[in-house]
């Protein structure tokens, strides 16, 4: 059952039809009645896979749309497409290295133009490949907290926000857009939270007739807390795990509220950070919800009727917490915050730095203390590295991570250094 990949060709046929439906000229603002009545929404592959007994209560009678919802596999990041009725958004982009791979998965899917862009946080795992999407795509409605991050990723994605002339949407608690038949809501930030990129992340609730979905980036407790005390209902059938399933987010007062059916996990496989971990888990699996994970499973795709929700897999059954890989220097990234250590993580931290073949100073730095990382850079490169990169020749400086990132370097492609 679980890894089960089980991809609906009729599914894809009918997005690239969709793709092909698109209509020029949308101002990227919330669209008009007359834009979203124009909207062409059905598909040959559509039509036919509804029975009579469809007529979507949870959607005007008589209309027939269809809301995708795409977890793009983009290793440890986010990247989100979400496509209803021929209008298309994203949320994030992945790492650097994932803009490209990012949007060829959004041509493969006949996306045009984007209706929608979320920046959740300027954190490189979601923003990184937002460069790449920005600068080749048509994008409407650019939306972007207002923190900054002294990083180049940062940069070159402003970089390009500035060369193509899109502005910045701030985002507002409590406005709503719509997408074709759905409609999202802003549910976060709810404050300013300085230099906490995590805690600035943009999160949404999406409505499709009946059915609900939050998505709310790397929110973790505090903010979290902060999306509780707004009022807003934020009970959901899709729940995407807050910062790719760290026990930093989705505490349990905040899944209370959501008190969702399906969780997806978006994080990359043996990822340094140990995402997802137990603990989430454990809560996920106490209150009976079904766990997608793009670590297992790859892209996860949900669709949506108005009234039910179909899913291109199987759920996962695995219930395997994020276990950090060998070569993993930052595996314990998370604790520098909360200053706590979950047993497994800093059991597998010692046992790992005694069993990785060759060594790794970087990985025994890490253990050595909870709150910095140490990275390698050299006096001409742009990328800092793990100890044991190829990359990295003679001259090499040991830093800390965050003067890494806050010198402006670049992780590095090749050994994938730790990014937070
Ligand atoms: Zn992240
Ligand atoms: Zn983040």
């Amino acid at each position: 059952m679980k890894k089960q990949k089980k991809y609906m060709p009729e599914m894809i046929i009918a997005v690239m039809l969709i793709g092909s439906f698109l209509l020029g000229g949308c101002s990227g603002t919330e669209l008009t009645e007359a834009d979203k009545n124009s909207s062409p929404i059905t598909s040959g592959a559509d039509a036919e896979n509804r029975t009579d007994d469809s007529a979507a209560e949870g959607l005007p009678e008589g209309t027939d749309s269809r809301l995708e919802l795409h977890f793009i596999d983009v290793g440890q990041g986010d990247a989100t497409l979400i496509s209803c009725d021929g209008y298309h958004m994203l949320i994030d982009a992945g790492n650097n290295d994932k803009g490209t791979a990012v949007w060829s998965y959004l041509k493969q899917q006949g996306v045009e133009r984007l209706d929608y862009v979320i920046g959740t946080h300027p954190d490189a795992d979601h923003i990184g490949g937002l460069d790449v999407v920005l600068y080749k795509f048509d994008c409407g409605t650019v939306i972007m907290p207002e923190v900054e991050n002294d990083t180049r990723t940062y940069e070159d994605v402003v970089q390009v926000l500035e060369e193509k002339d899109y502005p910045v949407t701030c985002p507002v608690v409590g406005e709503t857009y719509s997408l074709g038949e759905a409609s999202f809501t802003v549910i976060a930030p709810n404050k300013d939270y300085g230099t906490d990129m995590n805690d600035s992340s943009v999160g949404i609730l999406l409505e499709h007739g009946d059915n609900r979905f939050l998505l709310t980036g790397d929110a973790e407790e505090e903010a979290e807390a902060d999306i509780l005390a707004n009022g807003i209902d934020i009970s959901a059938d899709v729940y995407k795990a807050g910062h790719h399933g760290s026990k930093t987010a989705s505490t349990e007062e905040f899944l209370n509220a959501v008190n969702p059916e399906y969780a997806v996990i978006s994080c990359g496989e043996g990822n340094s950070y140990g995402h997802p971990h137990a603990e989430v888990l454990n809560r996920f699996r106490s209150m009976g919800i079904d766990v997608f994970r793009t670590d297992e499973q790859g892209t996860i795709v949900a669709v949506s009727d108005g009234r039910e929700i179909t899913w291109n897999c199987t759920p996962s059954e695995s219930w395997q917490a994020g276990e950090p890989m060998g070569s993993s220097a930052g595996q314990n990234t998370d604790n520098w915050k909360d200053g706590q250590q979950t047993e497994d993580s800093s059991k597998d931290g010692q046992d790992q730095s005694e069993n990785v073949p060759g060594g790794n100073e970087a990985q025994e730095e890490a253990s050595g203390s909870d709150t910095e990382i140490t990275v390698y850079i050299t006096k001409s490169g742009e990328k800092y590295h793990r100890a044991d990169c190829s990359y990295l020749k003679s001259d090499v400086e040991k830093i800390s991570l965050s003067e890494a990132k806050q010198r402006g370097y670049e992780p590095c492609k090749k050994c994938q250094p730790p990014i937070e």
